[in-house]
C-alpha cells in the first residue's frame, strides 16, 4: 500500500501521515452534501481538522464554499494534486452528479466547475468539475462520492435527464483503482447522514496509517457496517408493523408503510443513527422512506407517497398474524403489570383508574403460560 502511494507523492513517504489533503469537488448538486457533513457529530468536521481522533491525520480541507482563502491561491493546491505533485496523501471528495459537460461546451456554456485555465486566445476558460474529478482521482488515496447525486446520478439523472447526468462511478468507469487500490467509495443519501460520511473518512484515515483494517465495502463500494441493514429493520416503527397496525394518515405514531414507506427494501440507517446528533431521522419524525439512498432513487420509488404493490402481500400478512399476536401479548402484559401482592389480594389498589381483574378464562390462560415460563426453572417463590 505505502509502495503504491509513494509512487504518487513526491518527498519523503512514512507509513504514519501527519496530515491528509480532502478536495471537496461540487458537480450538480444542492450543497446539502455539505450542509450534512458540517452538521455531523461523531466524529464532527471539526474532529478530523484538529486531528482530535487519536491515530489518524489530521485534514487539510478544500472546500470551495467553506475556504477561506480564494482565486488561485484555492485553485493552486487543486493543480498540484491533479499532476500527482501536491507531496502529501489527499482524497476526493465528489458531492453532486457528474454532468455531461460536452453538451453544455456545445453551446459555448458549462456545468460545473472550479477554477479557470487559459484558452488558446488568452482567455480563461472554467474548468469543469468532472475535470477535476478525472485529473485527480489518478493520485488520489481514495475518490469518495457523497450523496446519492454523486453516488448513483441522483435527481440530476432521472427520467428525461436534461444534463446526461451520472454517477463518479459512471465517470471513472469499473476499471478504476486509487493510490490505494480502491475504487470509488459511495456514501448515499439525499443527503447522506452528516456521520456516515465524517465516519467513513476516518475510517480510511485510520487505514492509512496503518491503525485499522481497510474498512468493509459492499458491492457497490457502500461502507458495508452503515449500509448492510434495511431501514425496517432499525425502525422504531416495526413493531407496529409486526402487529399488523398501520398509520392511515401523516402524524399516526404506526407503521407508515400504507401511505408510502419502502423502507423494508432500502438500505440506510437513519432510523438508527438520527439525521443530527442522534436526533430526527426520517420515519422517526413521521417521513416515509422514499428511498433516497438507493440507485434506482427517484424514478423507483414514484409516485411518492403511494403504497408499494408488494405492501399488499406482506401488510396484510401481517395483519391476519399481528392481529392475533397483539391480543396475546397485550394479555400477558395486563398481568405483567401486576405485582404478586395484587394478585393474591386479587386487586389493584390504584388512584388513577379502575385496574379490571382478569376473567376466568384469561387466568386459565396465563396459569398455562407460566407452566411453560417456568417449565425448566423454579418460579420464584416456590419450593421447588
Ligand atoms: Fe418499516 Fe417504514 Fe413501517 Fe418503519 S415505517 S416499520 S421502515 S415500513
Amino acid at each position: 500500500m505505502t509502495q503504491n502511494l509513494a509512487k504518487h507523492f513526491q518527498g519523503p513517504i512514512s507509513n504514519v501521515f501527519d496530515v491528509v489533503h480532502a478536495f471537496w469537488i461540487a458537480g450538480g448538486s444542492c450543497d446539502g452534501c455539505s450542509i450534512a457533513t458540517v452538521g455531523a457529530t461523531n466524529p464532527s468536521v471539526e474532529n478530523l481538522l484538529n486531528g482530535t481522533i487519536p491515530g489518524a491525520a489530521k485534514v487539510i480541507l478544500h472546500h470551495p464554499v467553506l475556504a477561506v482563502n480564494a482565486g488561485e491561491e484555492f485553485i493552486k493546491p487543486f493543480r498540484l494534486a491533479a499532476k500527482g505533485e501536491l507531496g502529501a496523501p489527499f482524497v476526493v471528495l465528489c458531492e453532486g452528479s457528474i454532468m455531461d459537460e460536452g453538451m453544455a461546451a456545445e453551446t459555448g456554456g458549462y456545468w460545473s466547475g472550479l477554477g479557470a485555465d487559459e484558452d488558446e486566445n488568452g482567455d480563461p476558460q472554467p474548468i469543469p468539475s468532472s475535470s477535476w474529478v478525472t485529473r485527480m482521482s489518478e493520485h488520489a488515496a481514495a475518490v469518495i462520492a457523497v450523496g446519492t447525486c454523486a453516488t448513483w446520478g441522483g435527481i440530476p439523472a432521472a427520467a428525461n435527464n436534461p444534463t446526461n447526468s451520472a454517477s463518479v462511478m459512471d465517470l471513472l468507469g469499473e476499471d478504476y483503482r486509487s493510490a490505494l487500490g480502491l475504487p470509488v467509495v459511495n456514501i448515499p443519501g439525499c443527503a447522506p447522514q452528516g456521520d456516515n460520511i465524517t465516519e467513513t473518512i476516518a475510517a480510511v484515515l485510520l487505514f492509512l496509517n496503518g491503525l485499522a483494517p481497510l474498512p468493509e465495502f459492499d458491492e457497490l463500494g457502500r461502507p458495508s457496517w452503515l449500509f448492510d441493514e434495511t431501514v425496517h429493520r432499525g425502525c422504531t416503527r416495526a413493531g407496529f408493523y409486526e402487529e399488523g397496525t398501520f398509520a392511515e394518515e401523516h402524524g399516526d405514531k404506526e407503521c407508515l408503510v400504507e401511505i408510502g414507506c419502502w423502507g423494508p427494501v432500502v438500505q440506510c440507517n437513519i432510523n438508527k443513527r438520527g439525521a443530527l446528533n442522534h436526533a430526527g431521522g426520517c420515519m422517526n419524525v413521521g417521513a416515509p422512506c422514499i428511498g433516497c439512498t438507493m440507485p434506482g432513487f427517484p424514478d423507483s420509488f414514484a409516485p411518492f407517497y403511494k403504497t408499494a404493490p408488494g405492501t399488499m402481500v406482506s401488510s396484510n400478512i401481517s395483519r391476519v398474524t399481528g392481529t392475533v399476536i397483539r391480543n396475546l401479548r397485550e394479555m400477558t402484559m395486563a398481568f405483567q403489570n401486576r405485582t404478586p401482592k395484587w394478585n393474591k389480594e386479587g386487586k389493584v389498589p390504584s388512584g388513577w383508574g379502575h385496574v379490571k381483574e382478569p376473567n376466568l378464562v384469561k387466568k386459565v390462560m396465563h396459569y398455562t403460560y407460566e407452566k411453560m415460563q417456568f417449565s425448566d426453572s423454579p418460579k420464584p417463590g416456590s419450593k421447588k
